[in-house]
């Protein structure tokens, strides 16, 4: 499986960065993380030592239900039927970095455990996917909240858009990006995340 993931999806985060980026032109930024990234089942997230400076950013999740390519922004939604939250850790000192050098980010963003998932919900249990909050909390004190409705590309556009490139198969999970609240992670961190009310996430950080 792959893990797909958009960069700068939401305008607040793209303000906290002070990217330069035009949202209304701009084509979705993409980016991979290997199936290697993945962290389940709440397990702990081990601080790499290659950084100093690792950041949660909070996203909500996408598993993919059948394969396909070429897929039209009307019937994307027949390629998906659960929801999730993801953490998309980055060492953000290392991506800067790479950045500098305009060098692909895959280390800063691909690296063992870098992408923590949580269980899945049927996306039936919702009657708007594009009208959701979510929250992180570290340590009980809310550091990321956001609202789908405020993805700049939103799901089904963001899997057309895509799956022109990558073919889609069952099992892949899409991030579709993190709203502003990023911040470092540091040893005995616990955080926890809410998809609406539903506790989806709950792990230490060592
Ligand atoms: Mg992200």
């Amino acid at each position: 499986m792959k893990i797909i993931c958009i960069g700068k999806n939401y305008a607040d985060h793209i303000a906290e960065m002070e990217s330069k980026y035009d949202k209304v032109t701009s084509d979705p930024i993409i980016f991979l993380k290997p199936d290697t990234a993945l962290l389940k089942d709440n397990a702990p997230f081990y601080l790499p030592d290659f950084s100093q400076e690792v950041h949660h950013e909070l996203e909500m999740t996408i598993k993919i239900s059948r394969e396909g390519k070429f897929i039209e922004e009307t019937f994307a939604h027949k390629y998906y039927d659960e929801v999730g939250l993801g953490v998309d850790f980055t060492a953000r000192d290392l991506q800067a970095k790479l950045k500098q050098n305009s060098h692909p980010w895959d280390l800063a963003k691909g690296f063992n455990g870098a992408a923590p998932v949580s269980h899945f919900l049927p996306k039936t249990n919702f009657s708007d996917l594009q009208q959701l909050n979510f929250r992180l909390e570290v340590n009980e004190t809310v550091r990321q909240q956001g609202n789908t409705q405020l993805m700049i590309h939103k799901i089904d556009a963001i899997i057309a858009y895509v799956s022109r490139f990558f073919t889609l198969k069952k099992g892949d999970i899409l991030f579709t990006g993190t709203p502003a609240g990023v911040a470092a992670v540091k040893a005995g961190d616990r955080l926890v995340a809410y998809l609406e009310e539903e506790k989806m996430l709950d792990f230490e950080v060592k």
